[in-house]
Order: structure tokens, then sequence, then C-alpha cells
């Protein structure tokens, strides 16, 4: 077999969607090559960004992610300053047949951002954002990270919903959706989407918005990096803060039933303009928790109320009221210091694994089965973190956007972190494990930004209803898959867009 059919193959056993059916290569796509001196070159002719190479002292630090378990080397990493770049690295990498990489962030579990042997396109450089008070809107560039345009958008009193970890990058998020504090009340990230610049995979420049290439706008809202590289999003601001009432409220792990089945009650009754998230682990040395209690299981509730308001304080009450807390630390704090309160627990650097469900509620089966697991943590750091959507999110249809899981009123992250190799075994299996006993409660959707490499078979359920429609559009706009390290989209085989504008 030729290393070209080889890479093909390969490809395709680590991209293939459930519902393909059997993995063969597509005789449709282009084949890839290793990088080569000649693609060096033509590179480096028309980038002002370094090209960055496996013998330069820098290589190491630039293909390090957020997940340590990714130990990729690619043939070399194109770091690029601005479009023009971005154009001339697409281009050549077309023209040489490359496999290709597209880094925003740099933490997408999967380690999708980075490729082996072919070329990385590094957009880690490219942070600014630029906000116009004015018409509230954010021009982003696609190396920001959640702090860059929470940062810029503050000193405004503005803001959009995005995740819950600052050091996130703005790009692969928005691709993939986008959730944090603010999408109850706001929406997903996509929601606030206006427009997006994006080089295709034949190294055209295009502007997708409502009003321009709507077919390819609609595909950027959940469809990950599956249709060219976005060199500028274009963000709706609210005003938030600067302050918002916000903390959290800590409950001993023996009232876990009890309080996991008052927030599943309470849910339907919350407005939007507050979030509740619930994180089972064990306790960080927080200082208005007993020292007793460091280290120890325990449910802590995360809650934000964004809006300005006396009903915020009532609506907390409530969380207060679920059990008996050991502690709590809630008050009045700046959005953008929020945005980063669980940063110091998700460093980058540490071993991690996921495993995630799509929940409609919480049933008591489920919430014993997270009580079950979240008994039996197999590291310190590990973490269960059942998200908050619906709000905002939920009144969007399912077809409006690539993003198909509005169904979805949580969202359970099995979160294994840990340090040292020889706990890999441990930590993977009690994720999996978890996984499997809490699938039947689950919708059998799952956020795309939160699959782990060794889940390809679950592409189909990321994409859902939607991947037909999603399909045709990538036969249109990228008819060889050449954007393919991600979760992958292969092109429809017909030219009809299902559903398409
Ligand atoms: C600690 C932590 C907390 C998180 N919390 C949340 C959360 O609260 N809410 C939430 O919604 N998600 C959350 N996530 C998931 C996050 O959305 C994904 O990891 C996302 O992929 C990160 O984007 P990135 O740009 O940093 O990733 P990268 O690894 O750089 O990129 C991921 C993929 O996105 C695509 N991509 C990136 N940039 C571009 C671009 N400019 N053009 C085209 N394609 C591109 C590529 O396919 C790339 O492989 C969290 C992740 C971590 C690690």
């Amino acid at each position: 077999m030729s290393t070209n059919t080889e890479n093909v193959l390969q490809n395709h056993l680590t991209t293939a969607h459930a519902g393909v059916g059997a993995i063969m290569p597509d005789s449709t796509e282009v084949p890839t090559s290793a990088v080569t001196s000649s693609l060096v070159e033509a590179l480096r002719s028309g980038m002002r960004g370094p090209v960055i190479l496996p013998e330069d002292p820098a290589y190491d630090a630039a293909r390090r992610v957020w997940n340590a378990m990714i130990d990729k080397r690619p043939g070399a990493i194109a770091r690029c300053t601005g479009a023009a770049d971005v154009m001339h690295a697409v281009r050549s990498a077309r023209e040489a047949g490359v496999t290709l990489s597209v880094r925003g962030g740099g933490h997408n579990i999967a380690g999708n951002a980075l490729c082996d042997g072919g070329l990385t396109i590094d957009l880690s450089e490219m942070r600014t954002v630029h906000i116009d008070p004015k018409t509230r809107r954010a021009h982003v560039s696609p190396g920001a990270l959640l702090a860059d345009l929470d940062h810029e958008a503050q000193a405004f009193g503005l803001a959009t919903p995005v995740g819950i970890n600052s050091t996130t990058g703005v790009a692969g998020l928005t691709l993939g959706g986008g959730f944090g504090w603010l999408t109850r009340r706001f929406g997903l990230t996509i929601d606030n989407l206006v427009a997006a610049d994006l080089v295709t995979a034949d190294g055209r420049w295009l502007r997708a918005a409502e009003d321009e290439h709507a077919d390819l706008f609609w595909a950027l809202r959940g469809g990950g990096g599956n249709f060219g590289v976005v060199t500028r999003f274009e963000f709706a601001l609210h005003p938030v803060g600067p302050e918002v009432l916000s903390g959290l409220v800590v409950y001993p792990f023996h009232q876990a039933l009890q309080v996991l089945a008052k927030y599943s009650e309470s849910i339907p009754q919350m407005p939007d303009e507050l979030s509740v998230w619930a994180v089972l682990r064990k306790a960080p040395p927080l200082p208005f928790l007993p020292p007793s209690t460091h280290g120890r299981e325990v449910v802590i509730f995360a809650v934000i109320y964004s809006l300005a308001s006396d009903n915020g304080m009532r609506e907390i009450q409530a969380v207060r009221e679920w059990g008996q807390p050991i502690g709590e630390h809630v008050g009045r704090a700046p959005y953008s210091v929020w945005q980063q309160a669980f940063d110091p627990l998700l460093t980058a650097g540490a071993r991690n694994y996921w495993k995630s469900h799509n929940f409609t509620g919480l049933s008591d089966g489920v919430i014993q089965t997270i009580v079950d697991f979240g008994g039996r943590l197999p590291s310190d750091q590990c973490e269960i973190f059942v998200g908050q959507l619906g709000g905002a999110a939920s009144r969007v249809a399912a077809d409006a956007t690539a993003y198909p899981h509005r169904d979805a009123s949580l969202v359970m992250n099995v979160h294994a972190r840990w340090d040292r190799a020889s706990q890999d075994q441990d930590c993977i299996g009690w994720a999996r494990a978890f996984f499997e006993a809490a699938k039947p409660y689950a919708t059998g959707g799952v956020y795309s930004n939160f699959m782990t490499a060794d889940e390809p078979e679950r592409t189909g359920a990321a994409y859902g209803a939607n991947y037909e429609r999603l399909a045709a559009i990538k036969r249109r706009y990228d008819p060889d898959n050449f954007f393919r390290g991600n979760w992958n989209i292969r092109p429809a085989r017909d030219g009809a867009v299902p559903g398409g504008r």
C-alpha cells in the first residue's frame, strides 16, 4: 500500500461518522502527503508570520495544546499574522496536497488543532478584538481567547455568551456552538454571531452572513472547522455587568441525592437570567469551606444572576434551601472575574479525558448514577460538570443553525483529569463506565466540542438531523474534503441542499 493510500485510509478511520457504514477511502478526496522543503519555501515566501519546523527551538512549545494527552508532531506550523497569511498557507497546503489542521485557542480535548506530519495553520497570535460600542458589535480575530473578548467588551459594559474557562479559544468554541453563563439569557455563542470572514478550500476569502453565503453562515454555526479557516468573527453584544451576582453554594456529598433532585425540580421555574451549574468533585481548599471538608467529595452549585435586579438574591436564596450548605461564597463581582472563576481548576498541562451526554432533564435514575460515580472519583481533579442550557438557547429551532441540540437543557461533561500517565487506566476507565451507565437517560446527541479523540463514531450524533444539509454545503465549498482534521462532515455525493436557502 502506498504512503498516500495509507494516509487517506488512516484519515477515514479517524473521522468516520455514525451511519456511514463501512469505512472506505473516498475517491473524491485529495490524497495527502508530508511537508516537503519546497512547501516550507513556498510558505515562507508569502507569509509575514514564521513557519516553525521540528528542528526549531520554538517547535515543542508551538505544538503544545491544553490537553497533555495530545502528543502530535506536525511537519510544519505556519503561524499566521492575518488573513493574507491564512490565504497563502491554505493555497500552499492545497497545492502541496498536505494534511492540514487549524489551531485557534488550542483547547480542543481531542487535539484536532494539530496533525501528525502535516501542516498546522496556527492562528494563536491573531488575538485582536475590536469593539464598536455604538453598534454593540465585537470583531474578533481567530486566535483570541475568551478573556480577550471579555476584557475588551467589558470596558464598554458589554458581553456575549461564551464558555466558562477564559483561556478557551473563541474560534473553536464558536464553530461548535458555544455556551456558558449567559446562554440562558442570550442564547448560544452562535446565536450571537452576525458574520464571519473565512478562507475556503480553494483559497478564496468570503464573508458569510444572513445576506451573503447564507448557506455557509448556517453551516458555520455548529458545523465546526469543516468549511474553511475563519479569519474574523463578528458578534452582537449585550449590556452585562460590569458586576453580576454570582458565586458558589457548596453541599456535603451525603446530601447529593436530595440537592440534585431539588435542582432538577427547580429548573423549569428558573428565569433566563439565572444559570445554575452543578459540579461534583473533591473540594478544593477554598477559604469559605471548613478545612475538614477540603479534599472530600462535595456538590457545588455555581450560580450567576446576570440582571441588575433585587430579584437576584431571592433566586439564589432558593439554591441555598435545597439542603444544608457547608459553605458559600456569593456576592456581586465583576462579570469578567466570574468568567475566570474556574480557571485555576482548568489549567493547561494536565492529562484529560472527557465523556459527555445531553439531557432534557435529570430523572431519579440519572441522579442516582451521577451520585454513584461522583462518590468514586479516581483522582482529586476529576469532576462531573452538569451545565445548564435551556432559556434563549432552546427557543431557537433545531434547524435554524447547524447546531442541532436545542432540546438539551443540560449537558453533562464527565471530566476525568489527572497528572501521571500511570493513572490513565483508572481515570479513563471511570469516565467510560460512568458514560455507559448514564447512557439510558441521555438524548443520544452530543456537543461536538466535548468529544474526545476516540469517539469518531459519535460524529453523526453531534450533527444530528442537520448532517445531510451540512454534507450538501460541504460539497459546495469543500468538495474534496480538504478540511477534514475535525469532526468530519463528508461532502454529499449530489449537490442538492436539503432545507437550503
Ligand atoms: C477547560 C475547558 C473548558 C471548556 N468550557 C467550555 C464551555 O464552557 N462552553 C463551551 O461551549 N465549550 C467549552 N469548552 C470546549 C471548547 O469549546 C472546545 O475545546 C473548542 O474546540 C475550543 O476552541 P479552541 O479554539 O480553543 O480550540 P482549538 O483546539 O484551537 O480548535 C479546535 C478545532 O476548531 C477548529 N478551528 C479552530 N479555529 C478555527 C478557525 N479559525 N477556523 C476554522 N476552524 C477552526 C479546528 O477544527 C480545530 O481543530 C471547554 C474546553 C476546555 C478545555
